[in-house]
């Protein structure tokens, strides 16, 4: 199978979709009727995000594991340095190689229970994801992956410091980026104006979030840190008795991004799920669509 890299390289978008461990029964229920939805459309990848502690972490492992082995998807297994030791890390990294699990999204994490409180690193584990790049690197035959943040990471004291540490986190070993949420094509393409500047050309993959409900969003865009548009919530806050049209809206939005951003010349779409295919599916599909019909128009004699 080739690696993330040599399919990002190709020149066609990549296109995947981002799972969370399910905390019950039902929750694994969606959750495994949305990743037979999206296989499938063969998607490039799926990934599936690593929690806080204890029993989500054992279920990130366990989901994606078996992906790994039940389904014919390429799982990205999120990874990170929150309260581990480098052994355990490595213990890890091994469960993931003997399941055949190939690549790896390596992350720093954030404090459990508060994002905003302050890092504190395990006595024997990383400060950084760089270090936890190098790890996996040097673990074995992985692919890595690395986060990339638009409106730069919140903890970062500006600009260039945040651009110098992607970059070297990159230079750790990273083979691609995907982005933290986001909802102004602008602020992606500074972002990767800014990382070509700085001599990486690391491909950085934007993730999509539907806006389908605004209280859900302006928690995720609080806690992330990014900006959301006012137009767009007063549009949602307008809709909030009527989910059709909200969904309409987020849909809709979502839609133009992702269309831009491909224009732009991004290396394809990572899709936020949240363990549920419709959103996500129709915004796919609408792409999709426009593309060929925009194929069909240029080939055209
Ligand atoms: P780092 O790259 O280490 O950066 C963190 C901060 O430290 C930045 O301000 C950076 O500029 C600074 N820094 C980096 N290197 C140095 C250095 N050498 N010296 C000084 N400062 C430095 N979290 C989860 O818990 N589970 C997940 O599954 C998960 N998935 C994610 C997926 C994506 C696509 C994204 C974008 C984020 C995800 N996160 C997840 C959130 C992520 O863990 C947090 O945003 C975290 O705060 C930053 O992680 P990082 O890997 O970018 O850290």
């Amino acid at each position: 199978m080739n690696t993330l890299r040599e399919v990002l390289a190709s020149g066609a978008p990549s296109f995947s979709f981002e799972f969370f461990p399910p905390r019950t029964d039902a929750g694994a229920r969606t959750l495994w009727n949305a990743i037979r939805r999206i296989e499938a459309l063969s998607p490039t990848f799926v990934s599936v995000t690593y929690g806080a502690g204890g029993s989500s972490r054992d279920r990130t492992v366990e989901v994606t594991r078996r992906i790994a082995t039940d389904t014919t998807l390429r799982p990205v297994a999120h990874l990170t340095a929150v309260g581990h030791s480098v052994t355990e890390l490595r213990h890890i990294i091994g469960q993931y190689a003997d399941a055949g699990v190939r690549d790896v999204l390596a992350l720093r994490g954030d404090p459990p229970g508060d994002p905003n409180a302050v890092w504190t690193a395990h006595r024997d584990g990383f400060t950084h994801a760089h270090e936890l790049v190098s790890l996996v690197r040097e673990s074995g035959d992985f692919s890595v992956g690395v986060a990339a943040f638009p409106e730069r990471h919140p903890r970062s004291a500006d600009w260039d410091t945040d651009i110098r540490h992607f970059v070297a986190k990159c230079r750790a070993g990273a083979d691609y980026a995907i982005t933290q949420m986001f909802f102004r094509v602008e602020d992606y393409l500074r972002l990767r104006d800014r990382v070509v500047a700085a001599g990486c050309d690391t491909p950085i993959i934007p993730e999509i979030m539907p806006a389908t409900d605004v209280r859900q969003i302006r928690r995720f865009a609080e806690l992330s840190g990014a900006a959301f548009p006012e137009e767009l919530a007063h549009r949602l806050e307008a809709a909030r008795d009527d989910p059709t049209t909200a969904h309409r809206i987020g849909v809709d939005h979502a839609t133009a991004m992702a269309g831009r951003l491909l224009a732009e010349g991004a290396p394809g779409l990572h899709y936020i799920t949240l363990n549920r295919s419709t959103a996500t599916l129709e915004i796919h599909r609408n792409v999709t669509n426009s593309r060929s019909a925009q194929h069909d128009l240029s080939v055209r004699p």
